[in-house]
């Protein structure tokens, strides 16, 4: 897809009538075609005017151009030295108006989708043609640039699918696993758990709950203190700003869960939707969807964007990296549709985030440290059996970066437990290395100029739950000795009839 060819007409309206100028427009037209159209390509390349007239108040150019000096950048290149010129004889350039705008970029395949501001699209002898549909402001927006990325990417990921590249790194000794049951299942025959009344959601019990907060006292003496983690609490709900920062924006939108502001709160306004409730019982959620406003973001969905907002636009001093912070203080939300599986895969769970933010050198290094900190807890306190593997991030994945996964600086980890009752692999955490990507969205920068780095670590506790009573029953007495020991005595409150 290297070389897309560009075809554009448009124009420019001018303030008045510009007829006395056509020889020095001439002359400036010819000249751009030498220079400033070709400015910053190699020789030969760039873009030309191949045809203009110039009627009373308005200027026509037809350009051509290859990806060195795109046309509609030709066109604005244009306008600037047309406006110093027209300007000296009191006339405007009041806009741009584009006719026509078609690309040609070659392509092993077609692609049939349909993409924003583009009004056609064919596939002719090896190539992709389009005609886009777009004006001044989506020129000046980079609006066609995005379009050919986004062709460029929709193609590839036709071509190589939509697997997720997955290569094992490291795993745990083979345990035997006396326990063979769906943990979920027999947690609910306990009455351990119950079912929510919300879509993928949980109501845990004291016995559960117990084994979650003993998971978070692991956590902290194997992981949170000897590293020096400091807790913070991150904002749950999240607005499109920092979707737009963290990348998210570019494909959470299946899987989250939309937040919406009523209109006004005006109890006049929701009176009939009041009234309606207290005559009928029934919640009216036509007369709700009325009357509620444009989602204003969603639900946490990873954990860590929004902490981001506490840095955005800082310039830090730089010897007090690294920084190492945590967050547990609320719920994350994710649609998983029919992919919900007991307690394994909810729509609604809890999560502990770790974050670690430094130099490269800095964030690479508490990687592995982190990583060993892991084996460990996994190895010597839980005894579970596991196995980790480097797999590309979402955000690598869409962004086609997954060349900087290569060198395996940048990426993600997760790791997976063995779920005796299935004889599969279930993730239960994972570990990524984001390289730049958060500060440079949420522009923070390091008093040397160095670049800042990033990691996060995802821990969930449904998925800890289910991955260690899959494999170690229920019974305390079954369960490892030191993790025995924390979780202490089972509380037993309720009893059922
Ligand atoms: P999966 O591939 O299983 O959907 P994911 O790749 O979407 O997981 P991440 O986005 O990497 O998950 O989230 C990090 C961690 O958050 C996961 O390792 C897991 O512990 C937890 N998590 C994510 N989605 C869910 C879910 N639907 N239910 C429970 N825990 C989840
Ligand atoms: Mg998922």
């Amino acid at each position: 897809m290297d070389e897309p060819k560009f075809h554009l007409i448009g124009h420019f309206k001018l303030s008045a009538d510009a007829t006395k100028v056509k020889e020095d427009v001439a002359k400036l037209i010819f000249k751009s075609n030498e220079d400033i159209l070709r400015k910053g390509a190699p020789s030969g390349k760039g873009a030309k005017v191949i045809n203009w007239d110039l009627d009373k108040n308005a200027i026509m150019v037809e350009i051509v151009s290859d990806r060195y000096v795109r046309a509609h950048d030709a066109l604005i290149r244009l306008r600037k030295v047309l406006a110093a010129l027209l300007g000296k004889n009191h006339i405007g350039i009041r806009g741009i108006g584009i006719e026509d705008f078609t690309i040609q970029m070659p392509s092993e395949e077609p692609l049939k989708k349909n993409i924003p501001f583009v009004k056609e699209m064919r596939y002719e002898d090896g190539k992709i043609l389009l005609a886009l549909d777009v004006d001044e402001q989506q020129i000046e927006n980079k609006v066609p640039d995005r379009i050919i990325s986004l062709i460029s990417e929709k193609v590839e990921s036709s071509k190589y699918g939509k697997k997720e590249h997955w290569e094992l790194l490291g795993q745990s000794k083979k345990k035997i696993h006396k326990f063979k049951e769906d943990p979920t299942k027999e947690l609910t025959k306990r009455r351990w758990i119950k079912h929510g009344a919300g879509r993928g959601q949980w109501v845990f019990g004291p016995q559960v709950t117990r084994v979650f907060r003993a998971f978070g006292e692991v956590i902290e003496e194997e992981i949170i203190r000897p590293l020096g983690y400091n807790e913070m609490m991150f904002p749950k709900m999240v607005p499109w700003d920092v979707w737009k920062r963290s990348g998210h924006a570019k494909g959470i939108y299946p899987e989250m869960y939309y937040v919406c502001p009523p209109k006004t709160r005006d109890p006049e306004y929701w009176e009939e939707v009041t009234d309606y409730y207290k005559v009928t019982q029934e919640v009216p959620l036509d007369l709700i969807k009325e009357r509620i406003d444009y989602p204003i973001g969603g639900m946490c969905y990873a954990q860590c964007p929004p902490f981001w907002v506490f840095l955005q636009g800082e310039t830090l001093p730089d010897d007090i990296f690294p920084i190492f912070l945590y967050d547990r203080s609320g719920t994350s939300h994710r649609y998983e549709s029919g992919g919900i599986h007991g307690i394994e895969r909810v729509d609604e769970f809890n999560r502990t985030d770790l974050i670690w933010i430094g130099t490269q050198d800095q964030v690479i290094e508490h990687s592995k440290k982190l990583q060993e900190r892991y084996q460990h807890l996994f190895d010597d306190i839980l005894d579970i059996q596991w196995r980790n593997a480097w797999v590309t991030p979402w955000f690598m994945a869409q962004e086609g970066l997954t060349g900087l996964a290569e060198t395996r600086e940048v990426g993600t980890i997760d790791y997976e437990a063995y779920m005796p009752y299935k004889k599969d692999w279930l993730e239960f955490q994972n570990l990524s290395v984001n390289g730049s990507k958060y500060p440079e969205g949420f522009n923070v920068k390091l008093q040397s100029g160095e670049k800042l780095w990033s990691g996060c670590s995802g821990i969930g506790m449904e998925r800890w739950g289910a991955a260690f009573f899959a494999q170690k029953g229920l019974d305390v007495d079954n369960w490892p000795n030191k993790f025995r020991k924390k979780v202490g005595e089972l509380p037993e409150v309720f009893r059922f009839l």
